[in-house]
This record gives C-alpha cells, sequence and structure tokens, in this order.
C-alpha cells in the first residue's frame, strides 16, 4: 500500500454498504448508489463512495472513449470511471482518486512491495494478498466517514470480482456483520412476446451471489416498470428477505428523481435499521424536489448544438462520452428553470459543408467538448468560425479552446495554416503546442497518467464576463477556501503554481498536454483576442486558461473542464452564462 494512512483508525466506526450487480451491467448501479449516499449525506451522515472496477488496467486514463465513456477527472489527478461523477454530483462534493480501486491498482502494489521485500521471504498469493490490498485500500478511502458505499463494478459471476466479492466477507469477518449491509441491483426484463416480468435472472443472481458467502440484505429491482406484489412474493421466497426489503426501482424520466424516489420507498430508513441506528436529522429535499421538478416541467427551453466526435460502436452512438458537460447543461437549466435540448452532431459533416454549417443557425447556443485526435477537428473550427461570425453562443471546452485560438490565429490575425502540433507537427504557426516537460514524457512514451490533470489555479481579470459570471455564484469563495487547504499541503503547491491567490482566482479541473504557445500570446492579444484568466507556473509560464471575444453576445473558452465541478444545487458558472446567452438569443431570433 503506497498511499497515505494517514487517519486510518477512525475505519472502525464506519458502516459499509456494500452495492453488487446481478443480471446485466448498465442498469444505473452507480446512480442507484449516489442516490443511496444523497439520501444517507441528508440524513446528517459523513458519506462517501468507492468505486471498483475490475480490469487490469490502472486508471481509465488510457482508455478509449467507445471502451469506457467519459474519463472522469477528480481534484487530485485521477483519471476515473464516471461513476465517480455520479457520486460527486449526487453528494454534491468532491471525492479523492483514491475511491477509485482498480485490478491493476492492487496488483501494481503488492508486485512493488514484494519486488521491495516487504512480504519477508513469504509465498506472495491471490489470498490473502489480494484481497488485503483491496481492503487496506477500502478502509484508507472511507475512514473518518459514517458510511462508505462501495459499489463493485461489473457483474455478479463475472470472475474479475471474485477478489473483491472475498475482500468484502473479509471486511464483514474483520468488523462484524453489523456493520455491512449487502445491496444486489437486479434487473427484470419484461420481454414483448410475451410481456411479462421476469424474475429468473434475479434469482439467478441472488445464487451466484450466495457462492461467494453473500447473501444480500435488501434487493434493488431495476426495471422498466415498478414491480408488482406477486414478483416481490417470488423474490422474498427465493432470496428468503421480507418483503419491505425488495425494492422497485423502475425507469424514470430523470436520474435526479432516483434519490425521491427512494425516500418514497423508505429505502434510507431501511437501510438504517438494518445497522440498527437512526437519522441525525430531518432530510430535506425541497431544494433538490424544486430543481427536478424544473427538470422535469421547464418553462423555457433552449437548443444547444454539441459539435463533438462521435465513437459510433456497431449501429450504436455513444453519447456517453460527453456524459459531463451533458449533465452540466442540465443542472444550468434546471437552476434557471429552462430545458435543455442537447443535439448531437458530429462535426466531421460540417467539414467543407457549407449548407450544414449554415444550420447552425438553428441553435441557441454552441459548444465544442474536449477531445483528442485529429477526426472531425476542421468541421468544429468551422463550426466556431461561423459562431463568432454570425454571433452564436459558444462554449469551448479545453480542445474547444484550443480550436478557438487556431480560428482566431487563422482568420483574425491571418496566421494561415495556423494549427496545434498535435494535428500537424509541421505547422508554420504552432499556436497549441506541448510544453518542454510534455514534449520528454511523449518522448520516452510515458502516457498513463502524464497530462496537465486534476485542478490548476486560475486568476481571472477584471471586467471580464467570465469574472462576472464566477462572481455571480458562490465559487469565488468556496475556491478561496479550497486554495487555503491546498496552500498546506507542500506536495500540491504546484497546482496553484506563482498564481497570485487574489479575490478573484478559481480552481478547475484539467485533462490535456497540449496549451496555447506562449510566444503567440501577445499577437493573439493584440488582434483582440480577450485572455481574461491565467495560471502562472513555479517557472512563471503563464498558461492561458480562460479567453473571450469582446464584441461578441457571448464567446468564452476554457483550458479546463468546468462540467467536472457542476453540481445539480450549484451549477458550473461558465455553464449558467452559457443557457442565459442562449435565452437572450432565442428572444431576439422572435422579436
Ligand atoms: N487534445 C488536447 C490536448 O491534449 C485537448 C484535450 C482535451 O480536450 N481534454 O491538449
Amino acid at each position: 500500500m503506497i498511499i497515505c494512512f494517514e487517519n486510518r483508525r477512525h475505519y472502525l466506526n464506519t458502516k459499509y454498504i456494500i452495492v453488487a450487480g446481478g443480471v446485466i451491467s448498465g442498469v444505473g448501479k452507480g446512480v442507484a448508489t449516489a442516490s443511496i449516499g444523497k439520501i444517507l449525506k441528508e440524513y446528517g451522515f459523513r458519506t462517501t463512495a468507492i468505486k471498483i472496477d475490475p480490469y487490469i488496467n490502472v486508471d481509465a486514463g488510457t482508455l478509449r472513449p467507445t471502451e469506457h465513456g467519459e474519463v472522469w477527472v477528480t481534484d487530485d489527478g485521477g483519471e476515473i470511471d464516471q461513476d465517480l461523477g455520479n457520486y460527486e454530483r449526487f453528494l454534491g462534493e468532491t471525492i479523492s482518486k483514491i475511491n477509485n480501486i482498480t485490478t491493476g491498482q492492487i496488483y501494481n502494489s503488492v508486485i512493488k512491495q514484494e519486488r521491495e521485500g516487504k512480504f519477508l521471504g513469504k509465498t506472495v498469493q491471490f489470498i490473502p494478498h489480494i484481497p488485503n490490498e483491496i481492503l487496506e485500500r477500502i478502509k484508507v478511502a472511507s475512514s473518518n466517514y459514517d458510511f462508505a458505499l462501495v459499489e463493485i463494478g461489473g457483474t455478479i459471476g463475472d470472475y474479475e470480482n471474485i477478489p473483491f466479492l472475498f475482500a468484502a466477507k473479509s471486511l464483514e469477518r474483520q468488523i462484524g456483520k453489523e456493520n455491512v449491509v449487502y445491496i444486489l441491483i437486479t434487473y427484470l426484463p419484461i420481454p414483448s412476446h410475451i410481456n411479462e416480468m421476469k424474475t429468473k435472472p434475479t434469482q439467478q443472481a441472488i445464487k451466484s451471489l450466495s457462492e461467494h458467502g453473500i447473501f444480500p440484505d435488501i434487493i434493488l429491482c431495476r426495471a422498466k416498470e415498478p414491480l408488482d406484489d406477486v414478483r416481490k412474493k417470488k423474490i422474498e421466497v427465493y432470496a428468503n428477505i421480507q418483503r419491505e426489503f425488495i425494492i422497485s426501482a423502475p425507469d424514470i424520466p430523470t436520474l435526479y428523481k432516483i434519490p425521491l424516489n427512494f425516500e418514497k420507498e423508505k429505502l434510507g430508513k431501511k437501510i438504517l435499521k438494518k445497522f440498527g441506528i437512526k437519522k441525525r436529522k430531518k432530510a430535506c429535499f425541497k431544494h433538490w424536489e424544486e430543481l427536478v421538478e424544473n427538470i422535469e416541467h421547464p418553462r423555457k427551453s433552449v437548443k444547444v448544438a454539441m459539435v463533438g466526435k462521435y465513437l459510433d460502436i456497431g449501429d450504436y452512438s455513444l453519447h456517453d462520452v460527453y456524459i459531463s458537460i451533458k449533465e452540466a447543461l442540465i443542472h444550468a437549466g434546471a437552476n434557471l428553470g429552462v430545458g435543455v435540448e442537447t443535439e448531437w452532431i458530429n462535426s466531421k459533416t460540417l467539414e467543407k459543408n457549407e449548407h450544414n454549417i449554415n444550420k447552425l443557425s438553428s441553435y441557441d447556443g454552441i459548444i465544442i467538448p474536449g477531445g483528442f485526435g485529429e477526426t472531425g477537428i476542421e468541421g468544429k473550427i468551422a463550426a466556431i468560425k461561423f459562431a463568432r461570425e454570425q454571433r452564436i453562443p459558444l462554449l469551448g471546452l479545453c480542445l474547444g479552446l484550443q480550436l478557438a485560438v487556431i480560428e482566431f490565429a487563422r482568420n483574425v490575425c491571418s496566421l494561415a495554416g495556423a494549427n496545434s502540433t498535435e494535428f500537424n507537427a509541421s505547422t508554420r504557426y504552432p499556436v497549441i503546442d506541448v510544453l518542454p516537460t510534455q514534449k520528454k514524457l511523449l518522448e520516452n512514451e510515458q502516457i498513463g497518467g502524464t497530462m496537465r490533470l486534476g485542478v490548476y489555479a486560475a486568476l481571472l481579470k477584471e471586467n471580464s464576463l467570465t469574472l462576472s459570471l464566477y462572481k455571480k455564484s458562490e465559487r469565488i469563495d468556496k475556491d478561496k477556501e479550497s486554495l487555503k487547504e491546498m496552500l498546506g499541503r507542500k506536495n500540491e503547491r504546484y497546482r496553484i503554481g506563482r498564481t497570485p491567490i487574489g479575490k478573484n482566482t478559481v480552481l478547475e479541473r484539467h485533462r490535456h498536454r497540449y496549451e496555447v504557445s506562449p510566444e503567440f500570446v501577445h499577437f493573439l492579444e493584440d488582434s483582440g483576442l480577450k485572455i481574461t484568466g491565467f495560471h502562472k507556473r513555479l517557472d512563471d509560464i503563464n498558461l492561458i486558461e480562460f479567453i473571450e471575444i469582446e464584441d461578441h453576445p457571448f464567446f468564452i473558452a476554457t483550458q479546463s473542464h468546468p462540467e467536472f465541478k457542476s453540481f445539480l444545487e450549484d451549477p458550473a458558472p461558465l455553464f449558467l452564462g452559457t443557457i442565459e446567452a442562449c435565452l437572450k438569443r432565442k428572444k431576439k431570433k422572435k422579436r
């Protein structure tokens, strides 16, 4: 174990909720886990959630989005499964990368310890060393919490799950069954040719789980429809648990309603009953309910074009790649009472296609999300040019900022062929480039976990739209607190660098290798590009974090990913600004 043990002794007070899935994956185990977390937090308990990913990758950073959807980035620079995003969004707080455990991390660490002679000549074996390492990590991540939800990825019956289920059993032995509750999330299909909900796959999942010595305390039944009494009875008899602990979790239109539905089913109370404890405070979901109501019945609406690279698998296209942006738009919309309709536009269809580009004027706003590789890049640049010239609100995120700079360099500064060295290594005008430190990493093929990752401080400039949006929210004050804490942690000072910690410093998350080349900055500024935020590194190099175009209704781009710091009850300022600008455009068009 190489991570910090600082507060480990507290774990003995933690109660654990182990969440495992049966039947199929993709039934919303992560959101269910996050929703239970939200409820327990509302009851006054310090609650965290841990995601176990049984793959051999050390993290999700090197995974292609078609493999695993979006890569979630934590404050401390973890590149993780998107479920951690759900946990943060529902718990409304940041979660460390240590809350993600993969098989790769476990083996990496055990082998490292073996090489260092830490096992004192003993044979290092699957049992007990692998489950022990898992357990240690769970304990570290859950220290100081009243409740830790531990979601085991994949489906019961997968070979890969075995060590994690074994570790759960060991935890139970160590701390007593009274401190562990098992929740099984299953799926009940309704085959269309018989139109009847089937319980058999759930029965099989219960049987598989029991082979590991685990008997579920609660079964969450995901299905298209609510569970009827007949099915509940069948599961009750088969699993030998009382009916009140069989919870119906039918499909619903918005994820954010799930905690409310669980409350209706008294799931939180039932979990506490299993542990023999009482709520610490009366839960108040009023604000959350109002926001959910706004999502379900918005008073106004806007239509946003997300110009991305769509990664098709077979006949299906994966919008999951941009899930955090979609959620950030929903959060902003919910807070403004606006329904956001997001349309996905494959940027390749905009390349050299005037007709398709012109169609962008039917949208109230355009978003250029992050991305890697040259596919569809010219289409995105064409969309940015159109948004700039036609005065359509535009928000550029990470790659979106880099492409906005390229577009500006080409078409305003007349630097024909300006590009990023990611797409054209021999461009005459490398307005976007890797800095020398990154160049070295690339030359040595050190790819995993080496980008600029996690939160970095940025000072926002006075008289900018960006600053006014951050000022309208509570972000600046919140980030001030985080900055103070970071200053106290020596190993994180590089995240602040020499950025002045004045009253306008914000923290946003990053995941990129390329930057605006410092030598072009003056040139861009002289031609009218407004640099509205920068990060000053320890070596005094200024990195561009936010840009704007003045004399445009709304044209903002950031090198960061503000979508990773957006919560339903605390939306990201730039997304709020985007939706407000979309509303204005829509109103103006009507006139
Ligand atoms: N490909 C770009 C880079 O590595 C942008 C990355 C992103 O959008 N997350 O810098």
